[in-house]
């Protein structure tokens, strides 16, 4: 069986070329030109095809004669993806991709691809109808990449019924490797350390790919220029009411494995699922990380940047037994035990 898999460079995409080749799978993985990433998966004896999304002759290349596409290359907010991107890339290469599978992919038994949960998120300033949020949601993407990825789900949809090919559309949350939730210039480092998140509010345009900037991100800028001496030290967001926001995370680890068994699940063709972790990016979490790196932890008071966003994940493991279990607590201890010079304290 042979499996394309595209961003197969990137952080979700590397895992599930392991995993595939693990077990022993023919994998192909498109990637883009001179991807730093290219090396590490050529280790894993992945077939390398070298194009870009938007090229559909280069995606026709890739499609051909495969048995299943798990479609994971995109622009992402979180790496600095444009809106022009997010069209270009993310709605253009995702038609590119089923175009080229209808075509040259006859015998095709499941097309797997990456949504995310920017398809429920109405505005990082108003908070979700409900929590946690199911499947059945409301989807009101407020940002382009979130209708870059419901359109990707409904051409899945249409592709399914118009030409039979099965598609399967999973809604990630925070996915993350291990050390990037302890270096503070990862992505997810940029919403913790106080010294990195400032300067990347600073730096935040006025349209930028979260919305406009407005009166919160005002506040928060000037909550954390008061707090930033230059030195690491991490922060955690209180609303005036004192509570502080959740969010749904998971290791790509996981979600590579979960992504192939619901490539292989026949209950989840045509299916839509959320997926995440058990455990949540909150001030327990936060504070955990503080300790175990002996620094200094800060609640700022400010009206929160993004309200509370947690998906429930009880629909993939009732229809194909997909359920994540490894505690975000866990991963930060993986991290530091690969960084043992990073952890000052032991765990409490
Ligand atoms: P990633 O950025 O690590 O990987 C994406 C890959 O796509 C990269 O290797 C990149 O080189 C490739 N790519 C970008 N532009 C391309 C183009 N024009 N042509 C070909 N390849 C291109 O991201 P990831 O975290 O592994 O995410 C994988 C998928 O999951 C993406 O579709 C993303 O939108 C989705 N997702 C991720 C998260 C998350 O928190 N990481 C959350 C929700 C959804």
């Amino acid at each position: 069986m042979t499996t394309l898999v595209t961003g197969a460079a990137g952080r979700i995409g590397y895992h599930v070329a392991r995993l595939l080749r693990e077990r022993g799978e023919h994998v192909r993985g498109f990637v883009l030109p001179g991807d730093p990433g290219s090396p590490r998966l050529a280790a894993t004896g992945t077939e390398i095809v070298e194009g870009r999304l938007e090229d559909r002759a280069s995606v026709d290349g890739a499609v051909n004669g495969v048995d299943t596409v798990v479609h994971l290359g995109a622009a992402l907010t979180s790496r600095g993806g444009t809106d022009n991107e997010f069209f270009d890339v993310n709605i253009k290469g995702t038609f590119n991709v089923l175009m080229a599978t209808r075509d040259h992919a006859p015998g095709i038994r499941r097309v797997v691809f990456a949504s995310s949960d920017a398809v429920y998120f109405e505005s990082s300033k108003v908070p979700p109808d409900h929590l946690p949020i199911d499947e059945d949601h409301p989807r009101r993407p407020g940002t382009i990449y979130g209708a870059a990825k419901l359109a990707g789900e409904e051409m899945c949809r249409t592709f399914q019924r118009a030409y039979g090919i099965p598609a399967t559309s999973l809604r990630f949350s925070f996915v993350s490797e291990p050390w990037e939730w302890i270096d503070p210039r990862s992505v997810y480092g940029r919403r913790m350390f106080v010294h990195e998140a400032f300067k990347a509010l600073a730096a935040l345009p006025e349209y930028h790919s979260l919305g406009r900037r407005g009166e919160i991100e005002e506040q928060k800028l000037e909550a954390l220029r008061q707090l930033d001496d230059g030195t690491d030290q991490l922060f955690v967001e209180v609303s005036p009411d004192g509570t502080s926001p959740t969010y749904s995370q998971a290791d790509a680890r996981d979600i590579a494995a979960a992504v192939i068994s619901l490539r292989d699940s026949p209950a989840a063709a045509g299916e839509t699922f959320n997926l995440a972790g058990p455990t949540y990016v909150d001030r327990d979490l936060i504070a955990y990380i503080a300790r175990r790196l002996g620094l200094r932890l800060t609640e700022i008071t400010a009206p929160v940047m993004h309200p509370s966003w947690y998906l429930d994940t009880s629909k993939a493991e009732r229809l194909a037994g997909v359920r994540i279990t490894r505690s975000a607590f866990d991963i930060v201890d993986e991290a530091l035990s690969n960084r043992p010079d990073l952890g000052r304290s032991g765990p409490p």
